[in-house]
């Protein structure tokens, strides 16, 4: 580590308690570093718990659960995927890894989520194309829930099913049920940068036995029931290992309380720099809904004479601190360049504008400080 490095103040740093030692002491003193293990299974109860899904499966990544959970939707080659441009590229990536086609649609301003007006309209036009789109991904940017009443209501009215995409959103609710719960089938991710971290992880969590027994088979390789190695089925090497599940079990004890670290930063923020002029805080909360505040971000609305997102990066970056522009919408990426999308202005000029501050729950009052005070040096 360079020197300057210990001042750093990153975006959203992993955040270790006391008690994930304690479970990886356990997995290597009783050997038990392979295959699943205590650790995974109780990792998985612990989220069922959380949660109140019936199953939950651990996984390498929120990538791998979102592979697999479109696998179980049946989405296969030449289906049609509605998702969200707004988001990060992962929650679209396994659409082309089955061989399927996106199709993207804009936000809505207030939770920067999917807008149910334009998803109506998306699923009017393919109608009227004879087009059904296998399955809908939805999700919580930010941690902020989506409109899940409006979405939900238009997603059985078309039939079409559902993958929650909550990687963002571990510990967030919507009418006091946790996200991820929502969906057909939910994901959450444990990667680095995460609200809560396993160094790297995901799980997908249903409550059809069937679902979780497939997903589980096929992250193992799909190995069929013989004294051999038999395959009749293509499978992935997705499990998460015993050893990583022991830190998520200690990250699962603290979830509550980094949820209202997080929260209490973003309140902190809103206290001591909203009086600046332009700059103004997001997404906001549906009715309903309650964010886990995973990342406090800003939007700028400089005039002449004050500084666009980018300088203030630029800006914090000289002092040594992180902070990032809102996902660049997927229909500007080269990769989906020839993907549809319904709408679009909406995110794109969230992207133009917007700028997420360090929001790791390990944060102090003086590091809180000393980006305000660097934010306010320059506004
Ligand atoms: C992080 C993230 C993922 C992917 O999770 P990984 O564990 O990094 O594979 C998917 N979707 C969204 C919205 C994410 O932020």
């Amino acid at each position: 580590m360079r020197s300057q490095d210990y001042d750093r103040l990153y975006l959203s740093p992993p955040h270790l308690g006391r008690h994930e030692l304690n479970y990886l002491h356990k997995a290597i003193e009783d050997n038990w570093v392979a295959p699943v293990g205590p650790n995974l299974d109780g990792f998985e109860r612990d989220i069922c718990e959380f949660t109140g899904a019936r199953y939950c499966v651990a996984l390498t990544s929120g990538t791998a659960a979102i592979h697999l959970g479109l696998r179980l939707l049946g989405v296969g080659p030449g289906d049609e995927v509605l998702c969200p441009s707004f988001t990060f590229v992962a929650t679209a990536n396994p659409i082309l890894y089955v061989g399927a086609t996106p199709v993207f649609v804009d936000s809505e301003a207030e939770t920067w989520n999917l807008c149910p007006e334009r998803l109506r309209e998306a699923l009017e036009d393919m109608r009227r194309h004879n087009r059904r789109p296998k399955a809908l991904i939805i999700v919580h940017l930010y941690g902020m829930p989506c409109r899940l009443r409006e979405i939900m209501a238009v997603a059985r009215e078309y039939e079409v099913p559902v993958l929650e995409d909550a990687a963002e959103a571990l510990g967030s609710r919507y009418d006091g049920h946790p996200l991820g719960t929502f969906g057909d089938v939910g994901v959450f991710s444990f990667n680095g940068n995460k609200i809560l971290t396993t160094s790297g992880g995901g799980a997908l969590i249903t409550n059809t036995a069937e679902w979780a027994q497939k997903a589980r088979f096929w992250a193992t390789q799909a190995r069929d029931d013989a004294p051999h190695y038999q395959h009749s089925e293509l499978g992935y090497n997705y499990r998460l290992s015993n050893l990583l599940a022991g830190i998520g079990r200690g990250q699962m004890e603290l979830l509550e309380d980094r949820v209202k670290k997080r929260r209490e930063i973003f309140a902190w923020y809103q206290k001591h720099l909203s009086d600046i002029p332009g700059l103004v805080f997001g997404p906001a909360e549906p009715m309903g809904g309650r964010s886990n505040r995973w990342l406090t971000c800003v939007t700028l609305h400089p005039t002449d004479t004050t500084s666009s997102p980018e300088q203030l990066r630029v800006h914090m970056e000289k002092h040594n601190i992180e902070s990032r522009p809102l996902w660049k919408p997927l229909h500007l990426q080269p990769l989906f360049a020839t993907v549809p999308v319904y709408g679009g202005e909406v995110c794109e000029k969230l992207f133009k504008q917007g700028l997420c501050l360090p929001s790791g729950s390990a944060m102090t009052e003086a590091d809180l400080q000393r980006v305000a005070g660097v934010i306010k040096a320059i506004l």
